[in-house]
């Protein structure tokens, strides 16, 4: 069974945990870096990418993040998104620079700031997974503005990239774990 690692320091960890296990994978909550020699791939999950960060610092854990990426694959959701951009604005910010996406952070503005919705998924998606729309939760959602020539987007919302493969890496900005439907979490898992 794949072990997937999902960074438990701040954010719905304990609903990845229980998306990676209806997906098939055993969960390992990280908290230290001497976890990380331990697992497949790892799941940086959403919440407040800021608080993340401090965090990710007072444990010595952003190189060590940085290292891992190197080698193995992420998937970052919302702040762990945020987390993996090469480029954060809105404000500026810090960032492992895993993933060649620039991210708007709290795009969509207060007034339409957290939603659910059913979007389309690129049909590749679908063919890798199984047919059928998708439930995207967004919670104070990044918009990614750019994205490299290398990475391939698997779903938009409103014509921007909301769920995104560059090489070994994948990022959403809504929130998978969030619903009953484990595609995205079983796509990650196949990528260990
Ligand atoms: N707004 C948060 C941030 O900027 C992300 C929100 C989330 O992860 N749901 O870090």
């Amino acid at each position: 069974m794949k072990r997937v690692g999902v960074l438990s320091l701040q954010g719905d960890f304990a609903a990845h945990g229980a998306a990676v296990e209806r997906a098939g994978g055993e969960p390992v909550f990280v908290r230290q870096r001497e976890q990380l020699g331990g697992i497949d791939g790892l799941i940086i999950p959403g919440g407040e990418s800021t608080t993340m960060l401090k965090l990710l610092h007072y444990e010595g854990l952003m190189e060590p993040l940085a290292e891992f990426g190197r080698h193995k694959p992420i998937f970052g959701t919302c702040a762990g998104a945020i987390l993996m951009a090469t480029k954060v604005c809105s404000p500026e910010q810090e960032s492992l620079g895993l993933v060649d996406i620039a991210v708007e952070r709290n795009a969509y503005g207060r007034q339409i700031d957290s939603r659910v919705t059913e979007i389309e998924p690129d049909p590749e998606f679908e063919k890798r997974t199984a047919p059928g729309k998708l439930e995207a939760v967004f919670i104070r959602a990044p918009i990614i503005r750019d994205a490299g020539k290398g990475s391939k987007v698997l779903a938009r919302y409103k014509g921007d990239p909301v769920l995104l493969e560059a090489g070994r890496h994948l990022v959403a900005t809504f929130h998978p774990e969030l619903t009953g439907d484990s595609r995205v979490h079983a796509l990650f898992l196949e990528k260990l």
